[in-house]
């Protein structure tokens, strides 16, 4: 297991952008926690230390947890490429889809037992009686067994999930059940997400957040937003040189590169309005979806909109094998389209070798769209939604699971009634990029909605009670 360096982040900037009385539950909720787990650690395990919501999150919440002094720590797995083709199957199955496969057989349970045995063994001089652990996703879930054993209080934190069950969403569990069920909590993001053979009383909804501070969301202003993105190549503007620096997670700075191969094509102009996709190049985000769609319903009815979709690298992402795959085939789908179109449309590869410097580029992506969309199939939530409303950007979401309680349709975007439906997806956009003051409306009650609903305060006390009942 590797772990993952924590810096403690203090509380008190978070706790200044809050109104006083809530930003006062919070500190006293921070010093409550420092005395409950006290002399305990709070281990976080989960299988990748960058690229997706979970460490996304991870990052900053156990940045606060460390600035709360309660002794937290992070932990990565380790498996090999058949694990993770297992647990990425799983993470399908368990949002109703399987690709390539017709369930999961005894070698598959086979492998995942051996993996976790071996995680296991390392964990055992690690951690003692009396310790947290929380398990992130299907990787770590049959890690909950061994460890209730060492004597730590198991909570097991799944991060996705589909609002009804399917023959398929029930092949996932039907895996996963037996690994998990000893875990003494279990944490969803919806109630619908909850599986009936999960004791309701175990069972416990908590709302992912975003963190304002973080190299993600920090403010950019306005002007450096456009000579970020002209300096790491993904806007043209002639050759502006400079150089930009930015604020790692640790304090530190970080200095921008200039990236020659971002974007497929040569790169949209600095002046036109972008429609953006952040997302990791999962099937289920539905990135060809947006780029056809984008292509037929969109590019013929406006004159100088362009699409973004961005994502990571895919050879810096361990624990997504299908990336690759699905990167291809955007490539592939891009390159069939008419020049016209083609010269409209950019996918861009984020590197990841540093992560503080792609979430710095994703920030400024994001504030420079005129339109944020995730047009996910299927959406436990959608973090990059967040994201965009807190940059005050409106959005266009697919109505499917989490994405729903994230903004209501009309207020701070639009929502998309059936994801596939490529012609309507188009017409939301259209409408959007042809109405500059509805955006912009929009993007304010966004961003008012993030501030009451998804900063980090709401997360962690939600967390604090959590643990406050199983101390008791
Ligand atoms: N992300 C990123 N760089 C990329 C692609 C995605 O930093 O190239 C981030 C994105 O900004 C968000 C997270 O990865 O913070 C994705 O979280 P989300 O909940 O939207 O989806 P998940 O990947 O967890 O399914």
């Amino acid at each position: 297991m590797e772990a993952v360096e924590i810096h403690a982040e203090p509380l008190d900037a978070l706790a200044e952008l809050l109104e006083p009385e809530r930003a006062e539950l919070f500190l006293s909720t921070a010093s409550f926690a420092r005395g409950l787990l006290s002399g305990r650690i709070v281990w976080n395990i989960n299988s990748t230390a960058s690229g997706g919501g979970v460490a996304e999150m991870l990052q900053t919440l156990l940045a606060y947890a460390r600035g709360a002094e309660v002794d937290t720590r992070w932990l990565v797995l380790e498996g090999d490429p058949q694990f993770f083709e297992i647990t990425k199957a799983l993470h399908n199955a368990l949002h109703g889809s399987l690709v390539g496969r017709t369930g999961f057989d005894s070698v598959d349970q086979a492998h995942y037992e051996r993996v976790m045995q071996a995680n296991l063994a390392q964990l055992r001089g690690m951690v003692r009686p009396g310790d947290v652990v929380l398990l992130h996703d299907p990787q770590t879930a049959g890690l909950a067994a061994g460890l209730k054993q060492l004597g730590a209080h198991v909570v097991w934190r799944c991060h996705i999930g589909r609002d009804e069950s399917t023959e398929i969403t029930d092949l996932g569990w039907a895996f996963l059940r037996q690994h998990v069920l000893a875990a003494d909590a279990f944490v969803f993001s919806r109630v619908s997400y909850i599986p009936d053979w999960v004791p309701r009383e175990r069972a416990v909804v908590i709302q992912p957040s975003i963190d304002p501070f973080s190299t993600k969301n920090a403010e950019i202003v306005g002007a450096d937003v456009r000579r970020i993105l002209l300096e790491v190549g993904l806007v043209h503007n002639g050759d502006v040189r400079e150089t930009f620096e930015f604020q790692r997670r640790t304090g530190e700075h970080g200095v921008l590169r200039r990236h020659a191969d971002l974007v497929s094509n040569a790169p949209p102009p600095i002046t036109a309005p972008l429609v953006v996709q952040v997302s990791r190049w999962d099937r289920l985000k539905d990135m060809p979806g947006v780029l056809t769609g984008f292509a037929a319903h969109v590019a013929p009815h406006t004159r100088d909109a362009h699409l973004v979709l961005a994502g990571p690298d895919v050879s810096g992402v361990s624990d997504d094998p299908e990336g690759a795959q699905v990167y291809a085939e955007c490539r592939e789908l891009w390159r069939r389209l008419p020049d016209d179109v083609r010269g409209r449309c950019h996918l861009a590869s984020l590197p990841m070798d540093d992560v503080d410097e792609n979430a710095f580029i994703v920030n400024a992506l994001q504030r420079h769209a005129a339109i944020v969309v995730q047009k996910s199939l299927v959406e436990g939530f959608g973090l990059t939604l967040t994201e965009a409303m807190w940059k005050g950007r409106p959005v266009v979401a697919s109505a499917v699971g989490g994405l729903q309680d994230q903004l209501t349709d009309g207020d701070e975007g639009l929502l998309l009634g059936d994801p596939a439906d490529l012609e309507s997806f188009g017409k939301l956009v259209t409408r959007l990029l042809e109405e500059p003051e509805l955006r912009a409306a929009m993007g304010q009650r966004g961003q008012e909605r993030v501030r009451r609903t998804f900063l980090g305060d709401r997360h962690l006390i939600e967390w604090v009670h959590l643990l406050r009942a199983l101390a008791a």
